[in-house]
């Protein structure tokens, strides 16, 4: 009896589906040094650059030097700082929810939401495509769990029929590896239909959509009647790390009485809290951030289909390129690097079979000319590659 781990590593080789860990050795930002390299980087999800601004690293110093290191312990116990609390004042703010509730991380927030409101003899609905947290969580709840065809309130409403006690209707509002928005009107309509609530993730959509960068149910307007749980991160546009769950007093005080992915952790540095504090505010008051990024974003599109690439559905920054398979994709984002650029090549399991992409992501601080960049070094790569030749 072992455990065959170099048989799983060398199977996971042999299907071009083995996973390595670039080295970051500068800031994060669109110039990067990685692995002694310089390159430009079209991969992170830094998506209004504030991850490198000078005001929020400042505001993190003066965090450290208020609140100390480490949160110390838990919420519940003595981790709750003024800095959190703080932030959570701030969140419900920008969501237009009653309140807002600080958590680790984003993977935590879904776990914990998730599992807090759904478990034995409910149901919980779910896009084919939400990100992993959210169908760990799923899975995780011991409720029955169902996934519904991306983006389909035709497939949601089918599973909504044979629905059992409270049911929840989860989706992510812009898609991680699509870059696509949830159709979040006619999903919420169903669910209301059938007395369902409605769960979204908008971790890509935080700071990128909407007027002051209150995400898709800002953009879109939706109320809390329609989204009673909105989630939201804050190491993506927000530039920071954490996430939050924004909705009524009453979920909130329930999700700190029984989200065990709150209760049981210590709680984020507050110096984190309280630099996020000045990201919200630049995200809130530098629409020129949005907007320059809505420039990229059609300067990409356009450039992109000049190519004859296959791009998809997608009016965010997140812009990928679909290759198909997974070899292919390497190669192209290793002709990239080959110029100095890097993209990250997405394969199964991250994205279903057969769907293997190049996920380009722009930022606020890319310049146009970055983007031409990219696009020219794809026309050089595609033009060495004899498998891109139509
Ligand atoms: N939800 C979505 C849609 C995500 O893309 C991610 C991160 N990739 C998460 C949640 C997890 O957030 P965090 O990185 O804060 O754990």
């Amino acid at each position: 009896m072992s455990f065959d781990l170099s048989g799983r590593l060398a199977e996971r080789r042999a299907a071009h589906l083995y996973r390595q860990r670039p080295l970051l050795e500068s800031p994060q930002s669109v110039r990067v040094k990685v692995d002694g390299q310089s390159f430009l980087a079209f991969c992170s999800n830094d998506y209004l650059g504030l991850a490198d601004h000078p005001e929020v690293a400042e505001a993190m110093v003066e965090g450290v030097r208020r609140w100390g290191v480490g949160g110390g312990a838990s919420h519940l116990v003595l981790g709750h700082s003024g800095a959190h609390h703080a932030l959570e004042e701030a969140l419900a703010e920008l969501t237009g929810r009653p309140r807002a509730l600080l958590m680790s991380s984003g993977y935590m927030a879904n776990m914990g939401a998730i599992t807090a409101l759904v478990g034995k003899g409910d149901t919980v609905l779910q896009d084919r495509l939400n990100h992993a947290s959210l169908l760990d969580a799923g899975l995780l709840s011991g409720a029955r769990f169902s996934r519904y065809l991306h983006n389909d309130p035709q497939s949601l409403s089918q599973r909504l029929e044979k629905a059992e006690g409270n049911t929840l209707v989860v989706t992510d509002g812009v898609f991680s590896m699509d870059g696509d928005l949830a159709r979040l009107p006619e999903l919420c309509a169903e669910a209301r239909r059938h007395g369902a609530w409605v769960m979204v993730d908008d971790a890509h959509g935080f700071g990128c959509l909407g007027a002051t960068g209150g995400g898709i149910v800002q953009q879109q307007g939706l109320s809390l009647e329609q989204v009673p749980v909105l989630v939201g991160t804050l190491g993506k546009a927000f530039g920071t790390a954490g996430a939050f769950i924004a909705g009524s007093e009453e979920l909130i005080e329930t999700l700190i009485q029984f989200a065990r992915s709150y209760i049981y952790t210590t709680s984020q540095p507050p110096a984190v809290a309280w630099a996020t504090l000045t990201s919200l505010r630049l995200a809130r008051e530098e629409s020129w951030r949005r907007e320059h990024l809505a420039r990229l974003i059609e300067r990409f599109r356009a450039g992109a289909a000049q190519l004859g690439l296959q791009l998809m559905d997608s009016p965010t920054p997140i812009q990928p390129i679909l290759v198909g398979d997974s070899a292919r994709a390497l190669r192209l984002s290793e002709g990239l690097r080959q110029r100095g650029i890097l993209v990250t090549a997405i394969r199964p399991p991250t994205v279903p079979q057969g769907t293997a992409r190049l996920r380009v992501t722009l930022s606020a601080a890319h310049a146009e000319t970055d983007v031409d960049r990219l696009l020219e070094a794809l026309q050089q790569t595609l033009a060495e590659l004899p498998e891109f030749q139509s």
